[in-house]
């Protein structure tokens, strides 16, 4: 089935409710309060079918200026917008307040039609058709054509009928997660909870997991038992469809879903309260500079009261506009390129709105120039061209960056294979530039090279050394990731958290050479434990700081491991131990690994612990766990 959602927009008693009727047949104000103000509270719903087969559906909104956050939550997602204004009032402030929010949320296909012409004369027809045309000329719907009407004697209703056949279906992708912002919810009969609103991305099918986001409550699991769409039942719907869930799940029941929550794929778990955003260019919102501005912030059917603040002119960054960084009282449901509304605290006046840009912005430095670059190169709307942006600032998070866009992991995986400029740096769910990746791997080397020369008599370099000797702090996983790669294709050479150009030998001076023909043979494993410090001392009959200055330096030369204060441990003894480690499913314990290896309680716990800093295992509790494919960390 193909859809067209079209939503009226106008001020109050121009006839909107009256023009749906005549468009449908539709009786759209049917609360007993709104038969007895006649006036529209709440979202009406009417529907036909267009002469092409696709179904006509019609969001009337309220006009009414107390009922704007009403007419919001309508009008996210639509195609096509139909603007109302009375002959004999002419433009009026929801007039024009609701042209604002049409052109800030975005809608790109517009109509006009002007009503009660039965009302006033040619000249007044004219008159207001000119203001109408003022009006539209400064927004984005310029080009929307005006159809004089009147409900009363049918006359224009056709060639309107005809216009609204011929508006486009927007195109919107299916590749994105599936989510839909709720704007209304009821408890029907046989159906259970039903919640309604506008597919904003994906696809959803009948029997699919979802996630319900209720405000600050965690996300809530249920199951779609079925699919409306235009008031018939489907087994699918997808972006830009209007339609009914009925939702099934444990604790899933009429009050705790409701206006302004979502219902989306079980990948999109995270929803976001602060939430980096671009103001176009023109909004008051810019000569308002407040830091700490008070907003209604409207997303999809959700108003949250939040806190603007402004951070700076995007022009540097390639963007039209401005940076602003909006804090919310209660989460949203939102991805890059979500169009926004805000209006003023008091929730009188609608301010301004925007794009979001980053839908999870980072705690600090939201205002550093790096940042705002950043955010310039998440605004592009194409994915790739984004990534391929953001990539350069550094390794981007696979996860983050596809949770950003409410795309499926594998979409990310087909924008990296088709773009030669990106690179998956191997087991660390990182995408860099290919380029940077190449150069941070030359730069690892260069450090070891650079340590080599400046310190023969050292084994090599272990991880702080690294971050250290690295001209830019590594984001998490990069320096394990690199250091893995390296050590893999045999560049490197690994041993206990320090890596060496695999033909390092490091040199000893003559009297650590000596020492250690002395004391090599004393502390050689034959299944007991190697003598600690003292004890070495003492069957040499010399002074245990000597000898602990000795072990030092024949421990960084790679000779020997240093596994607590006063324990040297030759290194294949440790690899021979940790190859002995008890493979069980729910970890082992110091006794488990004392029964495989018969070693004393006090050595196995001092491996143990070693262990566990250099990454070889995990503790919990009392149990160990192995830590699979892990590159050993420095442990001292
Ligand atoms: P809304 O608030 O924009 O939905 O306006 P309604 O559709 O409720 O209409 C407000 C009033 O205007 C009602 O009493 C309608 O009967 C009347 N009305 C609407 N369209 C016309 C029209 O074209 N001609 C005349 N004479 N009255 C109209
Ligand atoms: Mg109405």
């Amino acid at each position: 089935m193909k859809t067209l959602v079209l939503a009226t927009a106008g001020h109050v008693d121009h006839g909107k409710t009256t023009l749906v009727r005549a468009l449908t047949g539709v009786e759209t104000d049917r609360l007993a309060e709104e038969k007895r103000r006649g006036l529209t509270i709440e979202l009406g719903r009417a529907y036909r079918e267009l002469p092409d087969g696709r179904v006509l559906g019609i969001v009337d909104v309220p006009g009414h200026e107390r009922f704007v956050g009403t007419m919001l939550s309508g009008v996210s997602g639509i195609d096509a917008a139909l603007l109302v204004v009375a002959a004999d009032d002419g433009p009026m402030p929801q007039t024009i307040e609701h042209l604002r929010i049409l052109s800030l949320l975005g809608v790109r296909q517009s109509l006009v039609a002007l009503t009660k012409t039965d009302l006033v004369d040619g000249h007044r027809v004219a008159e207001v058709t000119r203001q109408i045309q003022e009006l539209l000329a400064a927004s984005p719907l310029a080009e929307a054509p005006i159809f004089p009407i009147s409900a009363a004697t049918a006359a224009g209703v056709e060639p309107l009928e005809t216009a609204i056949a011929n508006l486009r279906t927007e195109d919107r992708s299916l590749d994105a997660l599936f989510h839909l912002a709720i704007d209304r919810s009821f408890i029907a009969p046989g159906r259970g909870l039903v919640v309604t609103g506008t597919v904003s991305s994906g696809v959803i099918r009948v029997e699919d997991a979802v996630l319900l986001h209720r405000g600050a409550q965690p996300a809530h699991p249920a199951r779609v038992r079925g699919i409306e769409v235009a008031g018939r039942g489907t087994d699918q719907a997808s972006a830009g469809m209007r339609c009914a869930l009925d939702l099934a799940g444990p604790d899933v029941d009429r009050g705790t879903v409701g206006r302004g929550d979502w219902v989306s794929d079980p990948a999109m778990t995270d929803v976001s309260d602060r939430l980096d955003v671009l103001l176009p260019p023109g909004t008051a919102l810019s000569e308002r500079r407040r830091d700490d501005m008070p907003v209604h912030f409207h997303i999809g059917a959700a108003d949250r009261a939040g806190r603007l603040a402004l951070l700076g002119d995007a022009a540097g960054d390639g963007q039209e506009g401005t940076w602003a960084r909006v804090r919310l009282s209660e989460p949203v449901l939102a991805v890059t390129g979500d169009r926004f509304v805000l209006r003023d605290g008091s929730a009188q006046n609608t301010i301004g709105g925007g794009i979001v840009i980053d839908p999870f912005g980072p705690a600090r430095g939201r205002a550093k120039p790096d940042r705002l670059a950043e955010l310039g190169a998440l605004a592009e709307a194409d994915p790739r061209t984004a990534l391929e942006g953001l990539a350069g600032f550094g390794p981007v998070g696979q996860g983050l960056f596809a949770r950003r866009r409410g795309l499926p992991e594998a979409a990310v995986t087909t924008l990296l294979q088709t773009s030669p400029r990106l690179f998956a740096v191997p087991r660390a769910e990182l995408i860099w530039l290919h380029q940077d990746w190449l150069s941070f791997l030359e730069e690892c080397q260069a450090a070891v090279e650079a340590a080599h020369s400046a310190h023969p008599e050292l084994a090599g370099m272990d991880r702080s050394a690294f971050l250290r000797a690295l001209s830019v702090r590594p984001q998490p996983g990069l320096l394990d990731a690199a250091l893995g790669y390296l050590t893999e294709t045999g560049t490197l050479s690994h041993r206990h958290g320090v890596w060496a150009h695999p033909e390092h030998e490091p040199k000893l001076s003559d009297g650590d050479e000596a020492f250690w023909a002395r004391i090599g043979p004393l502390l050689r494993s034959d299944g007991t434990p190697p003598p600690v410090v003292h004890e070495l001392a003492k069957s040499l009959g010399q002074d245990p700081e000597v000898v602990g200055r000795h072990l030092v330096r024949i421990a960084r030369a790679g000779r020997l491991v240093r596994i607590g204060r006063n324990r040297f441990v030759p290194p294949g003894d440790l690899d021979r131990l940790a190859a002995a480690l008890p493979q069980m499913e729910n970890g082992f314990t110091v006794a488990d690994f004392r029964s495989t290896t018969g070693l004393g309680r006090n050595f196995t716990i001092e491996v143990l612990e070693y262990f566990d800093r250099a990454g070889i295992t995990r503790r919990e509790g009392d149990r160990r766990l192995i830590r699979p494919h892990t590159i050993a960390h420095s442990a001292t």
